[in-house]
């Protein structure tokens, strides 16, 4: 019996230029943004340059995380307490923690099986609570019609936050994930595209509220350091006005990230070969479902799902520890307890979630599976031949002890 080894967090290292540069700013002992010699320019606004240039964005800044850049953006638009937030119910946690660190309340929006937002649970919604903002979150790479989501959202009056931690580098139409909305938010921690273990990258096209996310990160009075940022006159009549929430990037991080932004292409690739390697072992499971991508999407692949449709928790759970058995690892969203990275909404209960039964019935069955660069496409055809075997075993009845042991019994 096959036996996969590799491990599924273990990502790739640091090329080797951001080594050096990374050394250098090391040496210099210059690691804050702010902290330049002369005329030096920092590392951290030449990676703002660079990522809005890869992006096509007017203004780029750089954050201490993916979860701080979502909040920032909130905070750009003023936001206020207590305020109504749309946001997919199917995400991962920062996302309405980010909503929540503003006092505003998260409105949890019904889930696909295709896994995006349902653009009609959103209209009821948007109409029935009166959002001005939606924070999409494009969960686990999976892009919705992003002409459709804009033209109903333009039409109700709201202003759209992409949260691109799973999409840097994927598009929509051609049109690059993060530059539908006002605002697109991205992750640069460790198990995103680009690795510098924590750290977020902003950008928009909005002269002021890219002021505003430069003053609220912290700029104290600094902000003409920055390059890809609006003129001082827009500061000018914000400066005084707009609360410093510190939340920098320094310049070892951007000195390790600059050189992966170039790598992200070649990165996509790799990803997706895996992607559809899998993809094609998996086709024609018998109870297995692939999430259909639509020919507009180009997507990065740095994850997989399927979904087990009308699956009872128990043969879930089953299968999740006969693939576990033989190395492979897969996370559920259905899980009755969150575990590591993976929970739910109605385990966020300071948001007070409401039932959402389509959600539910989608999160049931939903498998997810990290996919590494350090996989190679033949780890990626075992994986799925053993998956594709387990999926047959359980099928046939083959539950096993390890279940109950999962469903905490
Ligand atoms: C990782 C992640 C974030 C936030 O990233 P951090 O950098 O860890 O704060 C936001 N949204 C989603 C969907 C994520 O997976």
């Amino acid at each position: 019996m096959e036996k996969f080894t590799g491990s599924f967090t273990q990502q790739e290292s640091i090329p080797e230029s951001g080594i050096a540069a990374a050394v250098d700013i090391l040496r210099s002992g210059r690691l804050h943004r702010y902290n330049t010699a002369g005329d030096e320019i920092a590392q951290t606004p030449m990676l703002e340059e660079e990522f809005a240039a890869f992006t096509g964005a007017r203004y780029c800044l750089a954050l201490a995380s993916g979860g701080y850049a979502l909040a920032t953006a909130l905070r750009a638009l003023q936001v206020c307490q207590g305020a109504p937030v749309l946001t997919n119910a199917f995400t991962l946690a920062p996302v309405p923690g980010a909503i929540a660190s503003m006092g505003a309340r998260p409105v949890f929006i019904e889930t696909t099986p295709d896994l995006t937002i349902d653009f009609g649970h959103l209209e009821v919604m948007a109409r029935a609570t009166g959002a001005r903002v939606l924070m999409l979150s494009h969960m686990r790479g999976h892009i919705c019609d992003m002409d459709r989501l804009m033209a109903l959202c333009d039409g109700l009056g709201v202003r759209v936050v992409e949260d691109c931690a799973h999409t840097m580098g994927a598009s929509w139409n051609g049109v690059p994930s993060g530059r539908h909305g006002v605002i697109g938010c991205y992750s640069t921690q460790t198990y995103k595209h680009i690795n510098s273990g924590e750290g977020g990258l902003l950008v928009t096209d909005d002269a002021g509220l890219a002021a505003r996310a430069i003053l609220l990160s912290g700029s104290y009075m600094l902000y003409s350091r920055h390059r890809a940022a609006p003129p001082p006159e827009v500061f000018q009549a914000l400066r005084l006005d707009v609360p410093n929430v510190s939340g920098r990037m320094d310049n070892l991080r951007a000195a390790i990230l600059r050189p992966q932004i170039a790598l992200l292409e070649e990165r996509a690739e790799r990803w997706n070969t895996l992607y559809r390697t899998l993809e094609t072992g998996l086709a024609q499971t018998n109870g297995l479902r692939l999430i259909p991508r639509p020919e507009a999407e180009r997507y990065v692949a740095s994850s997989f799902q399927f979904t087990l449709p009308g699956w009872e928790p128990e043969r879930v759970a089953a299968l999740i520890a006969r693939c576990a058995a033989r190395g492979v690892e897969l996370k559920w969203f259905g899980a009755p307890d969150p575990v590591a990275f993976t929970s739910r909404y109605e385990h966020w209960r300071y948001a007070m979630p409401t039932p959402l039964p389509q959600t539910d019935a989608v999160l049931a069955g939903l498998i997810d599976m990290r996919l590494p660069l350090t996989f190679t496409p033949e780890d990626a055809a075992m994986i799925a031949r053993i998956i594709r075997a387990e999926v047959a075993a359980v099928a046939q009845g083959e539950v096993g002890p390890a279940a109950a042991l999962l469903m905490g019994d």
